[in-house]
C-alpha cells in the first residue's frame, strides 16, 4: 500500500455511502471507467443508515478502501467524521467524495466543479455577468450557488419552500465573490422572477415523479434551464422550457462531471468521459 491509500497504481476499491440508496448510477459509471482504463478497481454500493456512518468510515480505514462517494442523507453529517476538508467542501459544509490518504480521511466536494464544468463546457452557458434563479436549498442548491458565484454570475436569486433555508444558501455568496450578489425570492413568487434570469436551475426533487415547479412561468429562447434530476432524463419543467424555446438540460451532465472529478481524485488518472456518458445513457432507461 502506498501513502495514498489502497490502490493507486495497484488494485483498489471504493463505494457510495447513502441511505436508502435505491437509485444510483455511480457504480455503473465508475466500474465502466475502471474497465476502460484497465484498472483493477471495483466500485461498490454501500447502503449505510445514519447511525452507522461512523462505523462505516472505520470499516473503510480497516479494509483499505481508497475512498467513497457520499450521497443523501450523509453529505453534511459526514463532515464531523473526517480529518480534513478541501476548500469547496469546507465552503458549503458538504462532502460528496472521500479520499483515504494513509489513515486520514479527506472530504472533497466535486458537485461544485462538476456543475460549473457541465454548465460552461457542455451546455455552453456564458456565466460572467449573467443572472440566475436557483430553486431549492439543499446540498445540490448549495453546490450550484457556489459554482455560479465562482463563475462570476452577477445576480443569484434563491427560492425555497422555507425562506430561512434559502437565506442560508444565498449567504454562501461572501466577500470572496465581489462580482456576485445573492438575494432570496419567495417560493410562491419565484415564477415571476423567471423572465429576468438568463439561467434557471431546479435543485429540488420536483419533477422526479412528474411534478413541475414554476408552473406559471414563461420561458424564452435566450434562456438556459437546467434540471439537476437525471432520472427521468427529462422532466415537465424541461419539456415546458424547451417548448418555449429555452435551451433545456437535465442532470446527467453534472452527474458525469462530478463522477469524473471523484475518479481522478482516487486514481490520479483522467476519467474516460465518453465511456462513462455512454454507460449512463444506456443504464438510465433501466432505473426504477
Ligand atoms: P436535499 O439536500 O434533500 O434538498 C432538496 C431541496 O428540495 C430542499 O431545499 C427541499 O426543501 C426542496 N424540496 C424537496 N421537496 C420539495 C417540494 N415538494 N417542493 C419544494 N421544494 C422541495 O437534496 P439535494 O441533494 O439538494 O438534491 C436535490 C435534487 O438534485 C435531487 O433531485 C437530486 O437527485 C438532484 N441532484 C443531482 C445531482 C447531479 O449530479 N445531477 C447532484 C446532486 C443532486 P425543504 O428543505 O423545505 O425540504
Amino acid at each position: 500500500m502506498n501513502a495514498l491509500g489502497a490502490g493507486r497504481g495497484g488494485a483498489g476499491f471504493v463505494g457510495v455511502l447513502g441511505w436508502p440508496l435505491d437509485t444510483t448510477l455511480s457504480p455503473i459509471l465508475h466500474n465502466v471507467a475502471f474497465r476502460q482504463l484497465g484498472l483493477d478497481w471495483v466500485y461498490l454500493r454501500w447502503p449505510v443508515a445514519p447511525p452507522d456512518l461512523e462505523d462505516a468510515l472505520r470499516g473503510m480505514r480497516a479494509l483499505g478502501a481508497s475512498g467513497a462517494n457520499v450521497t443523501m442523507p450523509h453529505k453534511a453529517t459526514i463532515v464531523e467524521h473526517l480529518d480534513e476538508l478541501t476548500g469547496d467542501a469546507e465552503a458549503i459544509g458538504a462532502v460528496n467524495t472521500v479520499q483515504r490518504v494513509g489513515d486520514r480521511m479527506i472530504g472533497h466536494n466535486t458537485d461544485i466543479g462538476g456543475f460549473g464544468e457541465f454548465l460552461v463546457g457542455d451546455a455552453g452557458f456564458h456565466p460572467k455577468g449573467a443572472s440566475a434563479l436557483v430553486l431549492g436549498a439543499g446540498g445540490a442548491a448549495r453546490a450550484v450557488v457556489k459554482a455560479l458565484a465562482d463563475l462570476e454570475v452577477r445576480n443569484i436569486s434563491v427560492a425555497a419552500r422555507k425562506t430561512e433555508n434559502a437565506r442560508a444558501v444565498a449567504s454562501l455568496v461572501t466577500e470572496g465573490h465581489p462580482k456576485t450578489e445573492a438575494r432570496v425570492v419567495t417560493w410562491d413568487h419565484a415564477h415571476e422572477d423567471v423572465g429576468s434570469n438568463a439561467l434557471v436551475v431546479n435543485a429540488t426533487p420536483l419533477g422526479m415523479g412528474g411534478e413541475a415547479p414554476l408552473q406559471d412561468a414563461e420561458f424564452n429562447s435566450n434562456q438556459y434551464v437546467v434540471d439537476l434530476i437525471y432520472a427521468p432524463p427529462s422532466t415537465p419543467l424541461l419539456e415546458r422550457a424547451r417548448a418555449q424555446g429555452a435551451s433545456a438540460w437535465g442532470g446527467l451532465g453534472m452527474l458525469i462531471r462530478q463522477a469524473a472529478a471523484s475518479f481522478e481524485i482516487w486514481t490520479g488518472r483522467q476519467a474516460p468521459l465518453d465511456a462513462m456518458s455512454a454507460a449512463a445513457i444506456r443504464a438510465i432507461g433501466h432505473l426504477d
